[in-house]
C-alpha cells in the first residue's frame, strides 16, 4: 500500500492456478459442482465480453468500450470494456482487471462476470464505486496469447520510459537459445544445450530468474517490456483519469493465472510499477 498527500491505493494482483477451464468452473461450497458451472466461462473472447457486458447490463452499470486498433484471429473487432456502478460524488472504488496477460483474461472475464451476476454491486459499501475493466489485453486474449499486439510482457510495461531500462544480462547471454530466430532441428539442439548448460554451471534458480524477470533489449523474445507504452497502457492511463481523479481510497485487484497450488488463490501485493502510475495520477 502506497500513501499519498490526497490518495490511498493498494494494488493487489491475484493469481490463480485453475487448470482447465472446464475444470475450473467454480466449486459450490464443499468442493461439489454447481449446475450453472459453465455460464460464466467462455471459449472465445468474443464470447466472454458478451457474457460480461449482458451481466454489466443487468447491473445497470454504465458501459464504456475502448476499441483497439487491431482485430481479433477472424478480424472481429476487439475492446476493453469498462462497466462502471456508482456515483461521482464517491470517495472509493474498486477496480477489478481482467486480460492484463491476454489469455490470463479468461479466469478474470468469469470473475467478473460471476460478481456481477452474484450481486456485488448490491453490496458495495457506501460511497464506493465499482469499475470493471474487461480484457486489458484484448488483443492477447482473442489471441490466445500472454503478450500484446507488439509482443509486450503487459505488467512490464508500465515504466517511465524516459530513463534507462533495467538490463538482464543473463537474458542477453541466452537470448537467441531463449527465442532463436529460425526454428529447426538443429536449432532446438543448439539451444537446449546453451540452456541445460546454464543451469549446470549457474544453477534452476537463476536460469528461471534470467528468463521471467523480463527484459528490454530482445524486442521479439520472451517477457519484453518495451521502450514505450502499449496502446493498453495508454488506455488504461485515460481510464484512471476518467473514473479514478477524486477518489481518496482506491483498492485494485488485477487478476492472473498460472501461480500457486491448483484451485487456490494467490495474493501478491506490491507492483509498484502501476501503483506508481495510479498514484501520479491520483496526486
Ligand atoms: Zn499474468
Amino acid at each position: 500500500m502506497i500513501a499519498t498527500a490526497t490518495a490511498v491505493v493498494m494494488f493487489v494482483s491475484i493469481s490463480i492456478y485453475l487448470g482447465t477451464m472446464t475444470s475450473l468452473a467454480c466449486m459450490g461450497k464443499g468442493g461439489t459442482p454447481r449446475a450453472d458451472d459453465n455460464t460464466i466461462f467462455s471459449p472465445s473472447y468474443i464470447v466472454a465480453r458478451h457474457k460480461f457486458l449482458e451481466s454489466a447490463q443487468k447491473t445497470g452499470s454504465n458501459i464504456h468500450s475502448i476499441r483497439h486498433p487491431d482485430s481479433g484471429p477472424n478480424d472481429e473487432p476487439l475492446y476493453i470494456d469498462v462497466a462502471y456502478y456508482g456515483s461521482s460524488d464517491d470517495t472509493r472504488a474498486l477496480v477489478i482487471l481482467s486480460g492484463t496477460h491476454g489469455v490470463e483474461g479468461f479466469a478474470g472475464s468469469a470473475i467478473q462476470t460471476g460478481a456481477l451476476l452474484d450481486g456485488i454491486t448490491t453490496r458495495l459499501p457506501s460511497g464506493t464505486s465499482l469499475i470493471m475493466i474487461h480484457a486489458l489485453n484484448p488483443y492477447g486474449m482473442a489471441h490466445i496469447r500472454r503478450f500484446t499486439e507488439g509482443n509486450v510482457d503487459l505488467n512490464r510495461n508500465f515504466r517511465n520510459h524516459s530513463s534507462t531500462p533495467p538490463d538482464n544480462l543473463e537474458y542477453n547471454a541466452l537470448a537467441n537459445a531463449i527465442a532463436p530466430s529460425s526454428i529447426s532441428f538443429r536449432s532446438e539442439v543448439i539451444s537446449w544445450g546453451r540452456m541445460i548448460g546454464f543451469i549446470l554451471t549457474q544453477g534452476k534458480t537463476a536460469f528461471q530468474k534470467a528468463v521471467s524477470s523480463g527484459q528490454y533489449a530482445h524486442p521479439s523474445g520472451l517477457f519484453y517490456g518495451s521502450r514505450q507504452n502499449t496502446w493498453s497502457n495508454d488506455t488504461l492511463r485515460t481510464l484512471v483519469q476518467r473514473y479514478l481523479y477524486n477518489r481518496s481510497r482506491v483498492v485494485i485487484i488485477d487478476v492472473h493465472t498460472g501461480l500457486g497450488a491448483r484451485g487456490n488463490a494467490e495474493i501478491i501485493k506490491g507492483n509498484l510499477c502501476m501503483v506508481r502510475l495510479l498514484c501520479h495520477r491520483l496526486t
